[in-house]
């Protein structure tokens, strides 16, 4: 009943508009206690339905309960460790690919609360959609500036990239200019190819405009996006980060084309190339041979706490002698 009355087409000076709708059903007392829940979860659930399709309605049950108790609980997380400041860093290494030094390391996030270690794959889909995106990104850029400035070796970090939609981390350069101007070495963004699609004139310009800092630029998941050679054309690139489900399947012959052509165009373009996920000496030995730059993977060193990061740039296990 509801839906047709909505549906009804409206005439606006002989135009005919048909209004797309959406509605969330909630009965009180049963799904919530009060008004505040009622429509927080009422909010949530057609947040979801709008996401999938218009013109629907759906009524709450046990199973969006779940999901949604999980959607709270990960907001409250997260605003916690802003807060508390309980989010921190691991570093994991990446070496030349022919003498094995360690050249440089990425940040990747976790949130520590008492002993327990949560990692990204818990809140970071969250973070990157939610208003707290900003604040965080500017903690991580803030952070490993000065890492980087400690240890003297070039840092990477992963940028969201709702932070180049919304230009957020243009200001990042003004809040932090006199640490970039400083800097003993450069700083990397990692940016995730498969979510750049949209609006690549905009990305190029803010892409142009960091790289006039000590930024360098690396295109995370390489190969898994739909316009990865686009991006290579248009963006001004500095490092491709060959996707890890590539570096797996190395002793396939296709996949093994295929990465030797990624290292090859690389290289014509100028760009550095990264090997992520080297998990075993076979894949080691096949990169080495096909000329890619730098590896990352397991078979090295995991994502490590700082203490643990610092002791590997001073004892450089990996480095052939
Ligand atoms: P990513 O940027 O592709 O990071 C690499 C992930 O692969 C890391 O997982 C790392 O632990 C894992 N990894 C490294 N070597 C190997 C290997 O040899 N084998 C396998 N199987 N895995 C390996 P992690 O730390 O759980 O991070 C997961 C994802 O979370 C990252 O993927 C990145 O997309 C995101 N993330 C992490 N930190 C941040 C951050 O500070 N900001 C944003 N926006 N995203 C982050
Ligand atoms: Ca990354
Ligand atoms: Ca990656």
């Amino acid at each position: 009943e509801l839906k047709r009355v909505i549906y009804k087409p409206i005439y606006l000076s002989e135009k005919e508009i048909i209004l797309e709708f959406n509605g969330s059903v909630l009965y009180y007392p049963e799904d919530a206690p009060n008004s505040k829940e009622l429509y927080e979860k009422a909010y949530l659930l057609l947040k979801r339905i709008k996401e999938r399709e218009a013109n629907t309605i759906e009524i709450f049950n046990p199973l969006i309960e779940r999901e949604i108790q999980s959607v709270f609980y990960v907001e409250e997380l997260i605003k916690r460790a802003l807060a508390e400041k309980l989010f921190t860093f691991y570093y994991q290494p990446y070496l030349n690919a022919q003498n094995l030094k360690i050249v440089g390391f990425e940040a990747l996030v976790r949130i520590k609360d008492g002993d327990k270690i949560i990692p990204p794959s818990e809140f970071i889909e969250f973070l990157e959609n939610s208003i707290y995106l900003k604040d965080f990104e500017s903690y991580s850029f803030y952070k490993n500036l000065n890492k980087l400035n400690e240890w003297k070796i070039p840092i990477s970090i992963n940028i969201s990239s709702t932070g180049f939609e919304s230009s957020h981390i243009l200001e990042f350069l003004t809040q932090y200019e006199s640490l970039l101007r400083k800097l003993p070495t450069y700083f990397i963004l990692e940016i995730t190819e498969h979510k750049l699609a949209k609006n690549l004139e905009k990305v190029q310009k803010i892409l142009k405009i960091l790289r006039s800092y000590n930024i360098k630029i690396a295109l995370d998941d390489f190969g898994t996006g739909y316009s990865s050679l686009n991006y290579l054309k248009d963006l001004p690139i500095d490092i491709v980060k060959i996707d890890r489900s590539f570096i797996n399947l190395l002793d396939d012959k296709k996949t093994y084309y295929i990465v030797e052509t990624i290292i090859k165009l690389a290289k014509q373009l100028g760009i550095k190339t990264v090997a992520e996920g080297v998990e075993n000496e076979d894949q080691m030995i096949m990169l080495q041979k096909l000329g890619c730059d730098y590896l990352q993977g397991f078979f090295f060193a995991p994502p490590l706490p700082e203490e643990e990061a610092e002791k590997l740039i001073k004892n450089q296990p990996f480095l052939k002698s």
